[in-house]
């Protein structure tokens, strides 16, 4: 190539990768170009540093050692939103976050082995209708927060705890009938073994329901709130305050399943994630700059 030519196109690349420049605005202020962070549905984006409470789509909670979360749902749509942070400075900071699409897996579930998952009795169906309208409540974003009470990474829902499944926000069919996305990460764990509490929290609801089997809703406060599906049996009830680590109750079968495992999911100020951006070290989630 024509070095006059290499020379030129060092320059613009030189140009390219350099940091832009600040705006000037009329009123002879300087501005720098907005922060931005981009984040997959069902994953959390971070701004660490000096931050004291966050906000999301007129929704706003206290940040966890200083670092605000962001939580996206599975079903958020993609596209641009504005996230902002209040410093412990008291300075607030706007940034963008760009929410990606994430295509859902499809799993073909056939043979199913509980017949009455396959056709759905009127009398199961309004009994799945009364438990939603007891749990949604609980499991949506709440105005009020209470303080954190949990550390990031959390701890582990199982000890030692395999590989997930990898089918968080799986689009499945049952028979050839389409179901609701999967709102949890499976793990592949023998019926009889322990399951425990991911932090420190109280239990908002034991129970036994229709699709989940016996299922534990833990609160870790800041909106937090964890959930452990089909189990065997659990050994704590509502209200009761549990620890990092202790043992709520063990792995089994019970509800819309095809053999023993265990279900762990999150809700994060109601948003539904993949748990498993939490059992993560933060720093390697997605970060505002
Ligand atoms: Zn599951």
């Amino acid at each position: 190539m024509n070095p006059i030519l290499v020379s030129i196109l060092a320059l613009f690349w030189a140009g390219l990768a350099s940091a832009p420049a600040p705006v000037q605005l009329k009123n002879s202020q300087t501005t720098t170009p907005p922060k931005s962070v981009q984040v997959g549905q069902g994953e959390v984006a971070r701004w660490a540093g000096n931050c004291k409470r966050c906000s999301f789509e007129k929704r706003a909670w206290p940040a966890v050692n200083g670092t605000c979360y962001y939580p996206v749902d599975m079903e958020m749509k993609p596209g641009e939103y504005t996230i902002s942070r209040r410093t412990t400075g008291g300075k607030l900071e706007s940034a963008r976050l760009l929410v990606t699409e994430k295509p859902c897996r499809q799993e073909d579930i056939t043979n199913f082995p509980k017949k009455e998952y396959i056709t759905i009795s009127s009398q199961n169906q309004a009994r799945a209708s009364r438990e939603a309208a007891v749990i949604q409540p609980l499991i949506a974003y709440q105005a009020t927060v209470r303080p954190a009470v949990f550390d990031l990474p959390v701890g582990k829902p199982a000890s030692p705890l395999p590989q997930g499944e990898g089918n968080f926000g799986a689009c499945r069919t049952i028979n050839g009938q389409s179901r609701d996305r999967h709102t949890g990460q499976d793990y592949p764990i023998a019926a009889g073994k322990p399951v425990q509490s991911v932090g420190n929290g109280r239990v908002l609801l034991a129970t036994d329901g229709f699709y989940t089997g016996n299922a534990v809703y833990i609160d870790h406060g800041n909106g937090l709130i964890s959930e452990y599906f089909h189990l065997k049996s659990f050994t704590v009830k509502a209200n009761q305050t549990v620890q990092k680590g202790q043992k709520i109750g063990v792995v089994g079968e019970t509800g819309r399943v095809t053999g023993p495992h265990l279900h762990f999911g999150v809700r994060w100020y109601g948003a539904c994630i993949n748990p498993g951006f939490l059992l993560i070290d933060p720093a390697e989630l997605p970060e505002v700059k």
